[in-house]
């Protein structure tokens, strides 16, 4: 046996293991959870971390960044999807991919913005050997949104602002809804933004950890 079916095999069942402990945390929609199912998450960090890619924990990409602790992951992507089902989403944060790849197996489009160029061209990598072709990348910074593909049936911001970026809340089609977690501390609150006919409907999630969203790119 190679050394990468021994990852394989393991991988298996250790995710099967972390669909339990999600559900357990009260993750309930089966799509999401299968999406974890079939994303190979050793794949998005560095090989000597690989044996842990399947416990429920952030885990450093390098530059200081993290990938979301696969819980977040699925309840911000839960609350995303929930409602009438999102053709066009943006990420800001592609960080090491994960999230997007999530995405791109439950939504027909997905874009994603990095500030960070070497993170955003490792993803880029992952994305072409996993066969994901439904996600479009962007070195940019992503206070800013993406406006060439405006508007968008749902945000989500995998960085926390101070305030929330005025570029995302007008990026959102009437009925999208933007997920972010909003604090200048380490601990922050995620919440669900809605675009109504008439305005914004506000609505708080979650207690939230996540890297500050910074401003400009590098
Ligand atoms: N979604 C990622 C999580 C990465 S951590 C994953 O699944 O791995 C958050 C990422 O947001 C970091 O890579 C960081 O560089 C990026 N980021 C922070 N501020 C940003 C900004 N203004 N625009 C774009 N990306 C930003």
């Amino acid at each position: 046996m190679t050394q990468l079916e021994g990852i394989g095999m393991t991988s298996r069942r250790t995710r099967s293991r972390l669909i339990e402990r999600l559900r357990g945390q009260g993750i309930v929609n089966e799509t999401v959870l299968e999406a974890i199912w079939e994303t190979p998450r050793h794949i998005f960090v560095d090989e000597a971390l690989a044996t842990r890619a399947y416990e429920d924990t952030a885990l450093p990409i390098g530059f200081s960044q993290t990938i979301s602790a696969p819980v977040t992951v699925a309840r911000m992507t839960e609350a995303l999807l929930q409602g009438v089902p999102p053709r066009k989403v943006l990420e800001i944060g592609t960080g090491s991919g994960y999230q997007a790849a999530i995405l791109a197996r439950l939504v027909p489009e997905v874009y994603t913005v990095e500030r960070i160029q070497a993170l955003q061209r490792k993803a880029q990598q992952r994305f072409y050997n996993l066969r994901l072709r439904n996600i479009r990348l962007n070195h940019s910074d992503g206070k800013q949104g993406w406006p060439e593909y405006a508007p968008f049936d749902g945000i989500i911001a995998t960085a926390a602002p101070a305030v929330v970026p005025e570029a995302l809340l007008e990026q959102l089609a009437v009925g999208g809804r933007l997920i972010i977690p909003v604090g200048s501390g380490v601990q922050q609150e995620l919440r669900r933004i809605i675009r109504t006919e008439t305005g914004y409907q506000e609505e708080r999630l979650h207690e939230a950890t996540f890297v500050p969203m910074l401003t400009g790119n590098k």
